[in-house]
């Protein structure tokens, strides 16, 4: 089988990017990924995932999601797709909440677009939502969704289009590094490389069993509901609330054919990628279904398709993106901890750098893997 210059295991939203950039590069690119092409099984999947900038987790992130608005824009140019709509986003809490006090420091530190509204705000402006007195809102002009599978059927294409070879339905099942380069044994083939590229997503501890990441996959889902009304919820933000510690709930607005979508953002409980329950039962549904009905009245008279998906991890939340401690010509990124969509062109990007210079100009040191 030909050496390649760089072998990316794993292709959702960070393999496929590492993929687009590396071969932009002038790369010969092998891709691997155990599942199918635009498989529901990883973390990827769905009709929306958010993009913001006021980062309520940390204003270290905010340069990194600035470089990515650009990163998406230029891959709609190069596809010829739709990837991102603006929407505004509005995001509530107490005002000393974590989600509320965080987007506003990296707001203000950045010098970010924003306003922040009382809970009379709140409501004369959204009159959809029902909340406390003591409720406040960020509201973000620039935050919007992006469309996750179009994403990263974008760059997949772009990086097939640049020369990449990638192979669907084909696990990895180990690999080795020495002085010389990389080997990668799949279930159908071996392969080898000058290095190795790392984008696993959730089952990223048991690629890298090796440094035994202080990582968990955590099953979390969400519903997408007709309301009596649609058009009441139309021309909401996308929004995000404090609910109680650690456990916030979310929503998109209501589009035709997928209805308003709402979930819940916290830590779950740890599971088996290749062998979690994948279905939402009635019970979740109807849960998430009450839940939606106090904070958006009307919002989920029909329940349309529910679905659950996978997050990685970290203790600290925060993603991990190194160099392997004995392996230099070994990368990876994982740890995404159910926010690191947004950011996957510039992950791709820090992916690649490491991969072919062994550092990166872009600011990531918060997320190597000696902090935890
Ligand atoms: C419900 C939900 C909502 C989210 N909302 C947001 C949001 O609003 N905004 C945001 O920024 N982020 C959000 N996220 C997080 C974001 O979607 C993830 O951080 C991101 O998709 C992770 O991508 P990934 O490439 O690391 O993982 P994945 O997409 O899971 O890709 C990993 C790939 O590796 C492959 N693989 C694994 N093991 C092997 C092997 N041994 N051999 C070959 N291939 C292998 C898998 O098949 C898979 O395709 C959300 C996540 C979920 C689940």
């Amino acid at each position: 089988m030909a050496n390649f210059d760089c072998i990316v295991l794993g292709l959702g939203a960070m393999g496929s990017a590492a993929a687009d950039h590396l071969t932009r590069r002038g790369l010969r690119v092998l891709g691997l990924d155990a599942h199918a092409r635009g498989h529901q099984l990883g973390a990827s999947h769905g009709k929306s995932r958010f993009i913001r900038e006021a980062y309520f987790e940390k204003p270290d992130y905010v340069t990194l999601v600035r470089r990515a608005y650009g990163q998406w824009r230029d891959l709609e140019a190069r596809s010829g797709s739709n990837l991102i709509e603006i929407t505004g986003g509005l995001w509530m809490g107490p005002l000393d909440s974590p989600i509320v006090a965080g987007a506003r420091l990296s707001a203000e530190r950045h010098g970010l677009p924003h306003e922040l509204l009382s809970a009379a705000g709140i409501r004369h402006r959204y009159p959809e939502f029902q909340v406390s007195d003591e409720t406040w809102g960020l509201l973000e002009p620039n935050a919007g969704v992006l469309k996750p599978e179009e994403c990263v059927r974008a760059q997949l294409e772009q990086a097939e289009r640049a020369g990449a070879r990638l192979r669907f339905g084909e696990r990895v099942l180990r690999w080795s590094a020495d002085g010389a380069g990389v080997a990668v044994e799949t279930d159908q083939m071996r392969f080898t490389a000058d290095r190795l590229v790392i984008a696993a997503g959730p089952w990223s501890a048991k690629v890298l069993a090796d440094l035994a990441l202080p990582m968990e996959a955590h099953r979390v889902y969400y519903l997408h509901c007709e309301p009596a009304e649609p058009t009441r919820f139309a021309r909401s933000p996308l929004w995000l609330i404090d609910w109680a510690p650690g456990v916030y709930y979310y929503g998109v607005p209501y589009r035709a054919s997928e209805g308003v979508k709402f979930g819940l953002h916290r830590a779950a409980m740890a599971c088996d990628p290749d062998t979690v329950e994948r279905a939402v039962s009635d019970e979740e549904a109807a849960e998430f279904r009450a839940a939606m009905e106090r904070i958006l009245p009307g919002s989920a008279t029909r329940l349309l398709w529910a679905e659950s998906c996978l997050y990685a991890m970290t203790p600290d939340t925060d993603f991990i993106l190194d160099r392997h401690p004995r392996h230099p010509q070994v990368v990876f990124g994982c740890g995404f901890s159910g926010h690191g969509f947004k950011f996957a062109p510039v992950i791709g990007e820090a992916l690649a750098d490491l991969a072919m210079e062994g550092r990166s100009a872009l600011p990531i040191e918060f997320l190597r893997l000696a902090r935890i």
